[in-house]
């Protein structure tokens, strides 16, 4: 008798699919024949310049201790993070990358008689971690591609342990403001959970953008995530955190893995916080890119989406796949998002100036091959 392995797996599990990376480089490399470093990488949201010198050198210092474990409390970058940050170091859990807070603050707070809320549209990752522990997702419809924080709240029920908002959100670069943000903290039962999602915050350039860490102290039900992946440039390392009070903090705590936190990974975050002028380009890089792109889409009469992140979505029409198809094959990977119910639009990360100007060339020559050319 053969045994139906998948039809053991719990219910939640079962019904997940993966979540889907933006096509790495060298594998394209190899289905083109092409030298990797023909190839532009705009698909993952990684930051362009390349990582700081000050991590590279503090990775190879960590280089020589590769035999022992890591500090399963992280104390030195606890410690840098708390005096940049002004919270306690009782306040801060650290993850291998926010995405494995994230999954340990479903763990700890959800189970299978819960609801979780997130918005349509919200970050892949959320829907996933509540899947896997068999938890009921409520999506919430979005409103302007943006969530919508009323109906997100007036979804919030007795059986709701979590809420999910990404600000700014991935992949629709939306954003709501601090008075917004505040509003809907209020909304929100003392003993729901609200994760506040804040990978891009570095980003931000508004007059009135929210700061999750000024909300601690009012909001004791605030969890807010954060990362080394995207303007700190550690995406290969796996380094994010979240604050929160010093009381989830001890929960989450027990249930993430004791070294979750590679050593090098921690010598590198450690180091990459001293490098403010990294921190400087990367936001001006961003700034000038995001112009760039909005300039060409808006001559080539394409509609997106205006973002808060490194990326922005680009409406290029139902023929999306396609369009995707034809930029890989001018060496350029992009990200398809339909998985995220947005067949029509392709998430774009903001590169260097001619990274960004050879996507805009192939995009036109793929556009005008899908007979929709401006
Ligand atoms: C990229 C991203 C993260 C961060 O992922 P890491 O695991 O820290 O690399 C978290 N949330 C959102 C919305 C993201 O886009």
């Amino acid at each position: 008798m053969s045994i139906d392995y998948q039809g053991l797996a719990v219910k939640g599990v079962q019904a997940l699919s993966p979540y889907q990376p933006g096509k790495p480089i060298s594998e394209l490399a190899r289905e083109l024949g092409l030298n990797p470093s023909e190839i532009i990488k705009l698909a993952s949201n990684e930051n362009p310049l390349g990582p700081s010198e000050k991590a590279v050198a503090a990775v190879e210092h960590a280089l020589t201790d590769l035999c022992l474990y890591p500090d399963g409390n992280g104390f030195e970058l606890k410690q840098k993070l708390s005096a940049r940050l002004g919270v306690g170091a009782d306040q801060i859990t650290l993850g291998n990358g926010s995405n494995d807070v994230l999954e340990v603050i479903a763990r700890c707070f959800a189970g299978s008689d819960s609801e979780v809320v997130f918005s349509q549209y919200a970050f892949a990752v959320y829907p996933l971690v509540t899947q896997a522990i068999g938890a009921t997702p409520v999506t919430v419809p979005a409103k302007d591609w943006g969530h919508d924080l009323d109906a997100m709240a007036a979804a919030v029920t007795e059986h709701t342990r979590l809420v999910f908002v990404a600000n700014p959100n991935n992949p629709t670069g939306t954003v709501h403001d601090a008075d917004a943000i505040e509003a809907f903290l209020g909304k929100i039962p003392e003993d729901v959970l609200v994760v506040l999602d804040e990978a891009y915050c570095e980003y931000m350039t508004g007059k009135k953008d929210p700061d999750g860490v000024a909300l601690l102290n009012r909001f004791p039900n605030l969890i807010v995530c954060r990362t080394f992946s995207k303007a700190w440039g550690l995406a290969g390392l796996r380094v994010g955190y979240s604050l929160s009070s010093p009381a989830i903090a001890d929960i989450l705590n027990r249930v993430r893995q004791p070294f979750n936190v590679s050593s090098v990974a921690l010598a590198a975050a450690t180091a990459v916080l001293d490098d403010e002028d990294y921190l400087q380009r990367s936001r001006a890089a961003n700034a000038a890119g995001l112009k760039q792109l909005e300039e060409a889409f808006d001559q080539m009469g394409l509609r997106y989406i205006p973002s808060s992140g490194n990326f922005i979505a680009v409406e290029v029409g139902p023929q999306a796949m396609g369009v995707y198809q034809a930029l890989l094959a001018h060496g350029v990977i992009v990200r398809p998002i339909a998985g995220y119910g947005m067949p029509n639009h392709l998430r774009v990360t903001v590169g260097l100036p001619a990274e960004n100007e050879h996507f805009i060339d192939a995009l036109s020559k793929a556009l005008a091959a899908a007979g929709q050319g401006a």
